[in-house]
């Protein structure tokens, strides 16, 4: 397999008592990829070997009538079918792992007709956890609603631009939604005309108002208007008279006021959670975001495997007080897995917490601090990857059992 992105697809599927893995097994090495059972090739060229040092292979040994593993010529494509019980069910687990998309729809739809309607997507474990936590997650927090507001959406991928997203967070910190002036927007955020007119017109992010200003005093009066037109239009049949000095000239100012759900979503660091929803949602389709669980918020959840895993992301600072109702939350869920994300350095004593919490090894604390969207990103999916890669890993520790027990046996006969 190359280094790209790996991809996993997993099902499972209840079969009948007397199902036989070699019946699937037949199927696919017929199919158009012709896929090559590994175990039972192994088999074949182990004993290739061992027949030139006159042993006869117990069938027995390598050979698992409940296991398989196929895999595509091309080494594109790796399957793993194992058979489970469940008493009284007998479930068959398939989990097909590759670097093509395409390959793995093939192979599914392969898989797919061959049970029609019993193949489930995920795994039996899978299942079980998703309905487990479908019934703990229930309640969407109120973040949670403006995370997939509308009007919105587009608006979240511009402000994944951390250099436009700091200089509106400094407005929201400076400002909030009150009117802005021009100069200011120029001078102090270093926003260019070009941004600004993009900012305003193009997508609403910063909204463009007229007020009316008081030329002598500069008193600012509170009342916007969409344009200047209407402001003359009032001013034709009534007159100006500033409320602090009485002076009768005025100038038509134009201002900017930030949109109000963005100043929210950037203040409260909605848009981290709605950054790193999206990348679970690239890579997992069993995720709960935004979830109100026993009076507590919860960023994310979602399963990675059979391993649940949560999320926090924080825009400030994360502290020990965070650390430890994050720890009962995941204790609550049982998860597996927690992921800080913050944008804010984590402290040293935090930090050894963390690693206290970890070495315990009841569940594991990955930490990704950085204010970079880029680098949260590709930390988050190396997490994922990593999970994948030991999945795949995994499939091959019994294997590698396997091969031990027989490089014993070849050595005792030689003494
Ligand atoms: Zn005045």
């Amino acid at each position: 397999m190359t280094s790209n992105a790996l991809l996993v697809s997993r099902h499972h599927c209840l079969v009948p008592e007397k199902f036989k893995i070699r019946q699937i097994v037949e199927s696919l090495k017929k199919s158009k990829f012709k896929l090559i059972p590994l175990l039972e090739v192994t088999e074949e060229s182990i004993k290739k070997v061992l027949n030139q040092f006159s042993i006869i292979l117990a069938r027995n040994i390598i050979q698992d009538k409940n296991h398989e593993i196929l895999y595509t010529q091309e080494f594109n494509l790796l399957m793993d079918l194992k058979l489970n019980e469940d008493f009284p069910n007998y479930i068959l687990e398939m989990k097909i792992f590759s670097n093509s998309q395409e390959s793995l729809n093939s192979i599914q739809s392969i898989v797919k007709q061959k049970f029609s309607k019993r193949l489930i997507d995920g795994t039996y474990q899978q299942k079980n956890e998703i309905e487990r936590l479908n019934n703990l997650l229930k309640i969407v927090s109120p973040n949670g609603k403006l995370l997939y507001d509308e009007e919105l959406l587009p608006l979240y991928q511009l402000i994944n631009d951390d250099k436009l997203r700091l200089r509106l967070k400094k407005i929201s910190s400076t400002f909030g939604v009150a009117p802005i002036h021009i100069g200011y927007l120029k001078s102090r955020l270093k926003l260019s005309k070009e941004e600004i007119i993009k900012l305003t017109s193009d997508n609403n992010l910063i909204a463009k108002k007229f007020h009316i200003e008081c030329q002598s005093c500069q008193f600012p009066s509170e009342f916007m208007f969409e344009t200047k037109e209407k402001i003359e239009g009032m001013l034709k049949n009534s007159s100006y008279s500033c409320p602090i000095c009485k002076n009768k000239k005025y100038k038509i100012d134009e201002v900017f006021c930030l949109n109000e759900k963005i100043e929210k979503v950037i203040s409260q660091g909605l848009w981290l959670e709605k950054f790193v929803d999206r990348l679970i949602k690239e890579r997992s389709t069993a995720n709960w975001p935004n979830r109100v669980f026993e009076g507590n918020e919860i960023d994310n959840v979602f399963l990675s495997n059979n391993d649940t895993v949560i999320v926090e992301c924080k825009d400030t600072s994360f502290g020990i007080y965070d650390l430890h109702t994050l720890m009962i939350k995941a204790e609550d869920l049982n998860a597996k897995y927690i992921i800080i994300v913050t944008t804010n350095k984590i402290h040293e004593n935090v930090k050894k917490q963390i690693e206290k919490f970890n070495e315990k090894r009841e569940r594991q604390i990955i930490t990704i601090e950085n204010n970079n969207s880029n680098v949260i990103k590709t930390q988050f999916n190396n997490f994922i990857q990593n999970q994948f890669n030991k999945e795949l890993n995994d499939l091959f520790i019994k294997e590698d059992y396997r091969y031990r027990r027989f490089g014993r046996l070849r050595l005792k006969r030689r003494m």
